[in-house]
């Protein structure tokens, strides 16, 4: 079976419809991550289920929980490989998509991946997230952000939450661990204005356990925040 009969067989039991347009996109998108993790090293994960479900599959879990609307941004912090954001990006052309990481040679393969996939609502920031979440330009810009394997919720909160506006969603996909972090993340919440709104549990085909914890922005942040790489490293809150 290919990448998308797997997807497609799979991703009919969590309710999720893969139109034409993503089928055709999400092909593609697996042709070029194996090319691309030739050149560079992009994702460990490259068997034609592991892609499916690992990737695919796990990032539109996403549309279960979020409810996207035409026009809304969208920033995938620490997007490496383009997940969740360029997956996000190809399943909703409405919605405007900010890719973020501070790995260029990654960046690069995704700018060419989305430009070959035919994704025109996606765009590559090359910069650390604690960084450009102390910019005008994108600080409380966002009505989402979006992250994936990135950093313990704890710190992840002062790296996402600066870029979503008051009112905005933070949706950090997670594993089993993610109960643990939230409670490792009370003083950070607080901290930075975020509310747990919810949890969203599932089980990947194959029985891995994922969770999209669904974080609202309350209020805005302290102006101090986000603090450099060395003090959020050296003091998480
Ligand atoms: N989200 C992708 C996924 O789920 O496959 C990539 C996960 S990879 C383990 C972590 C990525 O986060 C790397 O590409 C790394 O460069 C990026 N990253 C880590 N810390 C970051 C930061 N402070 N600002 C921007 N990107 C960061």
């Amino acid at each position: 079976m290919s990448v998308i009969d797997i997807l497609k067989s799979n991703a009919a039991d969590y309710g999720i419809e893969i139109s034409s347009d993503l089928e055709g996109k999400l092909e593609k998108y697996a042709e070029l991550l194996k090319d691309w993790n030739e050149k560079i090293n992009l994702t460990a994960i490259l068997d034609d289920e592991g892609i499916a479900v690992k990737h695919f599959l796990d990032c539109l879990l996403v549309s279960k929980v979020a409810d996207f609307k035409k026009g809304d941004r969208v920033i995938d912090v620490g997007t490496g490989a383009g997940f969740p954001g360029l997956v996000i990006a190809a399943a909703y052309p409405d919605v405007e998509v900010t890719l973020l990481d501070s790995t260029g040679k990654k960046l690069k393969a995704v700018e060419n991946m989305a430009q070959e996939m035919g994704v025109k609502n996606a765009e590559v920031i090359h910069m650390r997230a604690e960084e450009a979440g102390k910019k005008p330009e994108f600080r409380e810009k966002y009505d989402f952000a979006t992250a994936r394997a990135v950093a313990e919720l704890r710190v992840l909160l002062e790296y996402t939450l600066p870029f979503v506006k008051v009112g905005g969603t933070f949706l950090s996909l997670k594993g089993a661990s993610a109960v643990d972090e939230i409670d490792g993340a009370k003083n950070s919440l607080k901290t930075l204005g975020g509310k747990i709104e919810g949890i969203n549990e599932f089980t990947l085909p194959g029985g891995d356990k994922r969770a999209i914890i669904n974080v609202k922005k309350i209020s805005h942040i302290p102006p101090k925040f986000p603090r450099v790489s060395a003090q959020i490293a050296k003091k998480p809150l």
